[in-house]
């Protein structure tokens, strides 16, 4: 095999949204830049798939908060078409298939947020203990509440990529969000990466195991050559880094290893159903499906209102997500009709099925960053912070919006122009 061995002045490692960002930002600056990358493709968390026929984003999907976010300017530059989701239009399900008014839904998720709100002031321990805590101050909770609470945890558990064991009480909802509503890409999110990847210069199939940094040179060796630079920006997703897999030498100080072992990379993963046509409506954004004790399929969002073809994309976060990767296709698909099977009448099993398996994802282990009990933004602030001519990005990187494709490109850009005040001062 061809042994590789190049030279830039500055390396960037990982062609996701925040190596895009910061190999864009140098080369744009005049800086002479080399990304590298494990896969064969950019986007690396953002991936649209087209193997059924129609893009799905295995990945990312929403822009959340169209409103001064940097990534709604990159899809106005290139005219990328967005669909708007509003989450309120939903129809909502019992598990024996009956319908559930929106009237008692709009209570139910009162409450819930009611009590997420005082399971928060418990401090930065466990969700699940917390939240036990405050239920357990709630008179007359019957089987029925119970478990209109239990499908509204795994909503949060879907979105946050945690079951609640994972995840601290007080730091839940310690993030920023933008304003203005979601929007998703009915032509997949990867438009975005490509665009940002054009004249970049990106070795693929490049995967990085040991990256030496000494006063003015980095050396990085991958699993096909040598690469050497000035300075490196490492955007490796914090799973990946947490494996420990790839050797710093010398080893990245003890502070940023313990913010690193006090983080966790969560899972949400989606399971992408195409039926031989629509058995159910085209209008709702949203099918949920209130479950049996046993059952963890709950929440469909509707593909045919998006696309115009038959359909639906089921989420599943924390343990869920995580379980459901050990499954076989048959079981996996089996498991996520059921609920549509008690629901629709005319149900008829999909014809085709695929499915993300972030955890397992070698150069992803994992969704995003979450928070478990005991770690705190403070954390992600520690991770960004550059250590010799090492820079750090990614969306873990990022204590304002992290877990988000924002934040990871807003991160890029952070490290890119650190870089520069740093050599605008030598
Ligand atoms: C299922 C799912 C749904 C999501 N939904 C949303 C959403 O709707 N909206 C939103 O804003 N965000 C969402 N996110 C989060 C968003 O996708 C990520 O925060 C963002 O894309 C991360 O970008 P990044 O550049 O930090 O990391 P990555 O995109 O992971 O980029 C890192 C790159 O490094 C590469 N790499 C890994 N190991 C090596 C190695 N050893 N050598 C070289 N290269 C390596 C990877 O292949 C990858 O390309 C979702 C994520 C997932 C997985």
């Amino acid at each position: 095999m061809l042994v590789i061995i190049m030279k830039a002045e500055v390396i960037v490692i990982g062609a996701g949204m925040a190596g895009l960002a910061a190999g864009k930002w140098l080369q744009d600056n005049d800086y002479d830049v080399i990304i590298l990358e494990a896969r064969d493709r950019v986007g690396g968390r953002v991936y649209t798939d087209h193997s059924l026929g129609i893009p799905i984003d295995l990945g990312a999907s929403w822009i959340h908060g169209i409103k001064d976010n940097p990534i709604t300017d990159l899809a106005n530059q290139i005219n990328a078409k967005r669909i708007e989701t509003d989450y309120d239009e939903m129809i909502s399900f019992d598990y024996d298939g009956s319908s559930i008014d929106d009237k008692t839904v709009e209570e139910y998720e009162d409450w819930h947020e009611e009590l997420l709100e005082s399971a928060a002031e418990e401090g930065n321990i466990p969700m699940s203990e917390a939240f036990e805590t405050v239920l357990a101050e709630e008179d007359d909770l019957d089987e029925t509440d119970r478990r209109f609470l239990t499908y509204l945890n795994r909503t949060i558990e879907i979105t946050a990529a945690g079951s609640f064991d994972e995840l601290s009480a007080s730091e839940l909802d310690s993030d920023e969000e933008f304003d203005g509503p979601d929007v998703l890409f009915p032509n997949g999110y990867s438009e975005i990466p490509e665009y940002l990847a054009q004249n970049l210069n990106i070795q693929f199939n490049q995967v990085v195991k040991k990256i030496v940094y000494q006063n003015d040179q980095v050396i990085i060796e991958t699993s096909r050559g040598q690469f050497t630079c000035e300075a490196a920006i490492i955007t490796l997703p914090l799973g990946v880094l947490k494996k420990g897999d790839i050797v710093f030498s010398p080893p990245l100080p003890k502070k940023k290893m313990a913010a690193l072992q006090r983080l966790k990379t969560g899972t949400l993963n989606k399971v992408v159903l195409k039926f031989e046509k629509a058995f159910w409506p085209k209008d709702p954004d949203y099918i949920g499906y209130v479950p049996a004790e046993h059952e963890h399929h709950q929440e469909y969002l509707n593909y045919y209102h998006y696309s115009n073809k038959p359909v639906l994309i089921d989420f599943l976060g924390g343990h869920h997500a995580r379980n459901m990767e050990n499954q076989s296709e048959s079981e996996v698909k089996k498991l996520a009709e059921q609920p549509l099977k008690k629901i629709f009448s005319k149900f008829s099993p999909a014809t085709e099925m695929i499915r993300s398996k972030w955890n397992s994802d070698k150069f992803a282990c994992g969704t995003y960053v979450i928070l478990p009990p005991g770690s705190s933004l403070a954390d992600i602030a520690e991770l960004s912070k550059t250590v010799g001519n090492l820079y750090f990005a990614g969306e873990a990187t990022h204590d304002e919006y992290p877990g988000t494709v924002h934040g990871a490109y807003l991160s890029g850009v952070r490290a890119a122009q650190e870089l520069d005040e740093e050599w605008d001062e030598e």
